[in-house]
């Protein structure tokens, strides 16, 4: 079996080998299986020794990234319903327009972190929304006033 010394480490042997190896995104996982490469026993590094390994490992990387993205839209949703609010109300409320919330849900934007934040916040505390509620009633009446 070939080897030769990592340059990661220093201190580890590489062996070519053909082994599976795991992508991983967050608490997002997916094997790839059968990828030539390079293997530390010290550090476990990976460095690909084909184009084929690396493009599988790549794809599934992209699918765990959608798979993200669908959970996080999943998640604001569950979170929205559990606050009984529409997709509009909850855009008016939080920021972002009428539209904002259908577009996180499906996936196709994010919200901003302090949005997601917050939702997670009344998540755990949902008798703070008529607090959050009231504060952007009294933001929309003195932005009204300033409009004349
Ligand atoms: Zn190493």
């Amino acid at each position: 079996m070939k080897t030769r010394p990592c340059i990661q480490c220093e201190k580890g042997t590489m062996v070519l080998d053909t082994r599976p190896i795991q992508a991983a995104l967050g608490d997002l996982a997916q094997q790839v299986p059968d990828v030539h490469a390079w293997f530390c026993d010290h550090c476990g590094e990976v460095e690909f020794a084909d184009e084929d390994g690396a493009a599988r490992y790549s794809d599934a990387m992209d699918a765990l990234t959608r798979q993200a993205k669908v959970l996080r839209g999943q998640e604001i949703r569950r979170i929205r319903r559990r606050l009984r609010l529409t997709q509009v109300q909850a855009g008016m409320l939080f920021g972002g327009g009428v539209n904002a919330f259908s577009r996180y849900e499906r996936g196709q934007t994010e919200p901003h972190r302090s949005v997601e934040q917050l939702l997670h916040l009344l998540d755990r505390h949902p008798e703070l929304l008529p607090e959050v509620q009231s504060q952007a009633e009294s933001r929309m009446n003195g932005l009204n006033q300033e409009g004349g």
